[in-house]
């Protein structure tokens, strides 16, 4: 139970205000400290009649963060004066007001299903503000209805309706149904009626008190416990609940690429929630999810239409199996995201993360020139520095020492790619110049060995895991052209460039490249669930048709492949790109990147800063004119990281680069906070290092 309320109505003109008035005076009255909010006023005076009906000492800004002129639906009225509607206002003001009140009533504008954004309603903000509901309904004739709609609604969208209560704004007398309308709804709605507030003349707090005392059950607001206690058990109860996960999690888990003596000696941060571009933790505490939760993250978080799509999803089907049946989201992601994808592919195949998308394109890759006699075809190429995952094929194929090195021997022989480290050039060389010695060499290696090479694997445009790297304009199109001509495979592992994270759908559309495979995960969802997919060519599929006798099927499989729930928020995700004009509206906010990041070079201890698109990599070096890494040992990377997490940002460094990739859907004043905060932090830790 939530102790702040929101006064929502089953209509416009129910007398919201009113009742919102009436509740506080009565709780006050009691000896609550109350405080009240409008988040959002179309139009009237509501806000200002609050502040003086409760004498309260809030500035009006604060009572009332987000006003427009006209009486119109929110969406359709800011939209009209040309401003925006800013919910981090709403947010800001209410942590404020929580913090200075005992309990916080806020009032709504008009009902639960008002849309304040295209796609966002006054009961996402009631959720994400996470308060409970009192609804005010209108006494009289066809009231039940709208009055059991808007209970059920409420409920369903998960919001706790505390009760229902009547508001007479007419000087009456009561006919039949005004006299059952609220035994009909108590019984039906089952929920608890406050009561009715009568009709008011005065509006004299004393006397609004004295009239609706008897008529207005408030202790029901306040059951079983009071408020004072309920507001002691909740703080005491986070916290309680916080130190058990604490020990459960130390006691239990074991995380992944994470030193577990160092995690046991520290105090975990453990996630509850989420709402947009932010995290909250156990405590109430929020941060900005500044590497998309680990770069899944596309839309933000609780995307109103992937949420809807998602639970839509459960009540038909969540999960059956893709060998020997299929399932209505798996075909229709599967179209979509041919459409979608580069020219050329045609093929979806499924899996369920990003390592086993990267497995099945090499294996995919290796048969098909098994499959077509071309028995020497054997070998994989991939660059220097890759990373394509951590199961054993793609750890094989794969290039960061520190991550592969260990399993040395568990790994199958493959064809290293030198490539460029596009911030340490060899001596006497010059970026971007050498990279294209590297091209010139890999196609003089393919002159050569075409005939044992079956594919070659990269990461299009951006090397992610190796820190970054931001491939020199024009390799990726030559290197695609190298493999055409000497038919070698050409494997794009788009997991973390894919879904918009360089500027475009996916990085090879940059330079014209149809790749025969394509990897995805990580976006694909949205960074909902695990989901992943390789796409191929009709070329590529063709060579796996043959007679079932010859034993040249394609034998791999996951269980939950093609799983409904993770398709259905894929077909979600790609359907807000569409809606919201998602890649349009990037295009600013890499613009704004990249006029903000070169200020980092003041910075002493920033060596390079690399962007594509919404993806950042500040190397941070002990001495910039030699470039001479920090060691492995000071962690700089961590504890930069640890010191932006105090300015309420969450970063995962790639051991001394600062990674930033924070969801496509952040705004312009996010993104701004992110870089302030990554920039004070770097500061200070290098400052002391
Ligand atoms: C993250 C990543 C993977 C591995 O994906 P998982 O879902 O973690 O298995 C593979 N390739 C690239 C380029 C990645 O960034």
């Amino acid at each position: 139970m939530g102790k702040n309320i929101f006064i929502t109505g089953t209509d416009t003109g129910v007398g919201k205000t009113m009742a919102t008035l009436v509740l506080a005076l009565l709780l006050r009255d009691r000896g609550i400290k109350v405080g009240v909010m409008k988040p959002v006023q179309c139009g009237g005076h509501d806000a200002d009649f609050l502040k003086k009906g409760l004498e309260l000492d809030d500035d009006l800004r604060d009572i009332n963060p987000c006003f427009a002129e006209e009486p119109l639906s929110p969406h359709v009225a800011f939209a009209r004066q040309g401003s925006r509607l800013r919910l981090e206002e709403i947010f800001r003001t209410y942590a404020r007001l929580d913090q200075k009140y005992e309990m916080l009533l806020a009032e709504g504008a008009g009902g639960l299903m008002v849309p304040l954004k295209r796609n966002y309603f006054i009961a996402d903000l009631i959720r994400d503000l996470n308060m409970d509901v009192v609804i005010v309904a209108r006494l009289g004739l066809g009231t039940i209805n709208h009055t059991l709609l808007t209970i059920h609604q409420a409920r369903s969208l998960g919001l706790n309706v505390r009760g229902v209560i009547f508001n007479r704004t007419r000087d009456e007398n009561d006919g039949v149904a005004e006299q059952t309308n609220p035994g009909v709804i108590q019984t039906c709605g089952h929920v608890p009626v406050l009561g009715t507030i009568p009709f008011l003349k005065k509006f004299h707090p004393e006397e609004i008190v004295q009239q609706c005392q008897p008529q207005v059950r408030i202790g029901k607001l306040l059951a079983p416990t009071t408020i004072g206690t309920v507001l002691k058990n909740t703080r005491d109860t986070s916290r309680t609940r916080t130190r058990r996960l604490c020990s459960w999690d130390k006691k239990y888990l074991w995380h992944p690429f994470t030193q577990m003596r160092d995690w046991l000696a520290g105090d975990p941060l453990i996630i509850d929630r989420a709402q947009g571009c932010y995290l909250i933790d156990t405590e109430g505490r929020r941060y900005l999810d500044g590497v998309s939760s680990l770069w899944v993250n596309v839309h933000g978080h609780r995307q109103a239409l992937i949420d809807r799509a998602l639970k839509e999803q459960i009540d038909k089907l969540s999960h059956s199996t893709m060998l020997g049946l299929s399932n209505v989201p798996a075909i229709e992601l599967a179209k979509k995201l041919i459409a979608v994808a580069p020219k050329g592919l045609s093929r979806v195949f499924y899996s369920d993360n990003g390592s086993s998308s990267v497995e099945v394109a090499l294996k995919m890759a290796y048969q098909y020139w098994q499959n077509l006699g071309k028995t020497k075809k054997t070998r994989i190429a991939h660059l220097a520095n890759a990373y394509h995952g951590d199961t054993l094929g793609s750890v094989s194929v794969g290039g960061i020492d520190l991550f592969h090195h260990v399993y040395r021997k568990l790994i199958f022989k493959t064809v290293t790619v030198p490539f460029p480290d596009c911030y340490r050039a060899p001596r006497g060389k010059k970026y971007p110049d050498y990279a294209w010695e590297h091209v010139e060499k890999f196609e003089r290696f393919l002159k050569k060995n075409h005939a044992t090479v079956s594919a070659l694997v990269v990461e299009p445009l951006v090397q992610g895991a190796a820190g970054m790297i931001v491939w020199p304009e024009g390799v990726l199109g030559k290197m695609a052209e190298l493999c055409r001509r000497y038919d070698v495979l050409l494997i794009a592992d788009e997991v973390a460039t894919g879904f918009g994270r360089t500027g475009k759908m996916f990085a090879c559309e940059h330079e014209g490249v149809r790749p025969d495979i394509l990897c995805l995960a990580k976006g694909i969802t949205g960074g909902y669930l695990p989901l992943a997919a390789t796409l191929t060519t009709e070329k590529i599929f063709q060579g796996f048709l043959f007679d079932y006798k010859e034993q040249k099927t394609f034998f791999h499989g996951h269980t939950y492949t093609g799983n409904p729930l993770g398709c259905a928020a894929a077909l979600a995700n790609l359907e807000v790109f569409e809606r919201e004009r998602t890649l349009e509206d990037l295009a600013p906010k890499i613009h704004f990147l990249r006029e903000r990041l070169p200020a980092f070079y003041q910075l002493t201890h920033v060596g390079d800063v690399r962007q594509k698109g919404l993806m950042v990599g500040i190397e941070l070096v002990r001495d910039r004119a030699s470039k001479e890494p920090y060691l492995w040992e000071e962690r700089i990377g961590v504890r930069v990281c640890q010191d932006v997490r105090m300015r309420g940002v969450i970063l995962r460094p790639l051991g001394n680069v600062i990674v930033l990739m924070p969801p496509l859907a952040i705004s312009r004043a996010e993104l701004e906070m992110l870089l302030e905060a990554t920039y004070g932090a770097i500061e200070k830790v290098t400052a002391g290092a």
